[in-house]
């Protein structure tokens, strides 16, 4: 993943990039909700592991600590997200002792205390490969009191060696003690050229007044409006499916209908899962689901862009109709069936 990774990122990124000749002990990046101010402190984290960053920063993305990042396993990164966004950005999340797994209970949007606890152990580890280490916390307005007090603890006397990179939108919610052992980022607004520019090459129809309503934050504009995203539960659920490609049978598909499903909400998933299968068909790295490479790369290799195409046509056919009333279930199995087909046919061409 490049150090910024969206445009509009570049003059934070190098920002960033400067501030490995002296590494402060923990950098605060903040700015508006829905400009990938999470998926920047990634990569920031990534090109400090990075055993070969790149002259600008940038993370090699082909080195064994890249490798492990990917994977989420890098045994000298811990990422400290709230329940909420571990599921949206596929982090496994670790419970509380207490904690009892429930798929109908609503997913925390804190940081908790038991989240910072279990950072100790890795703090009081030796760095596993080459010295450096970081944690990543997101959103760091969204630590509570408690867990804040433990998180600031830890950073007054930090490990040799550790760097903190935080995020967060509303900078005045983090903890003024926090905010002041943080060297402070402040990520503005993207232009809107640079937006429109990016909303215009994901294909996003209207793209003016989906950034109007978005407020001009260009990733909430390509979701098409504020909201429409399925529940992270339910999106893995869609995923899994999804992956099974030509394995997926009717049966499947009639098991993991939901009544209560969100039509734009699956209409925008599968446009935006096809899209990332066309990237991989041409050899790109995924927009979305990134994490999901491999998967993508083999999904492709078994289908060809012309099916694919065709196939976003039937998705933007569903997209359309979003105002309408629609039987979720049928949507829900015509579509379905249409993609496993993709994957089904002999290869053409
Ligand atoms: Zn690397």
């Amino acid at each position: 993943m490049a150090l910024a990774p969206y445009p509009w990122l570049e003059d934070a990124a190098r920002t960033l990039a400067e501030m490995r000749v002296r590494l402060p002990n923990a950098v605060l990046v903040y700015g508006p909700p829905g400009i990938g101010l999470y998926e920047l402190a990634f990569a920031f984290a990534q090109s400090l592991l990075c055993e070969n960053p790149k002259p600008d920063g940038e993370a090699c993305g082909e080195c064994s600590a890249c490798a492990l990042m990917k994977a989420g396993t890098h045994p000298d990164c811990r990422q400290v997200l709230s329940e909420f966004m571990c599921a949206e950005h596929e982090v496994p999340y670790v419970a509380a002792e207490n904690e009892r797994p429930d798929a109908k209970k609503r997913l925390s949007r804190e940081i908790r205390i038991h989240q910072i606890r279990a950072l100790a152990d890795f703090l009081g580890m030796n760095a596993n490969r080459g010295g450096r280490r970081v944690v990543v916390v997101y959103p760091a307005d969204a630590v509570r009191a408690e867990a804040a007090s433990a998180l600031l603890k830890s950073m007054e006397e930090p490990p040799e060696g550790l760097v903190y990179v935080l995020a967060c939108e509303n900078i005045d919610a983090v903890l003024p003690t926090i905010r002041s052992r943080s060297r402070l980022l402040r990520v503005p607004m993207p232009p809107k050229e640079t937006a429109l520019d990016y909303l215009r090459g994901l294909g996003v129809p209207e793209p003016e007044r989906a950034l109007a309503l978005a407020g001009g934050a260009p990733l909430e504009a390509a979701c098409g409006a504020a909201g429409l995203r399925l529940d992270p539960e339910m999106e893995k659920r869609v995923l899994e499916l999804l992956a099974r490609g030509g394995r997926l049978t009717p049966d499947d598909i009639v098991r993991g209908a939901a009544p209560d499903l969100s039509v734009p909400a699956f209409a925008l998933l599968l446009s935006r899962w096809t899209n990332d299968l066309v990237r991989a068909k041409l050899g790109a790295h995924p927009l979305y689901f990134i994490h999901e490479g491999r998967a993508l790369e083999g999904l492709a290799a078994a289908t060809t862009t012309a099916k694919l195409f065709a196939f976003l046509d039937a998705v933007r056919g569903v997209r359309r109709a979003e105002d309408h009333p629609l039987n979720v279930r049928l949507v829900w199995e015509q579509i379905l069936l249409k993609y496993a087909a993709l994957f089904a046919a002999p290869r053409r061409g």
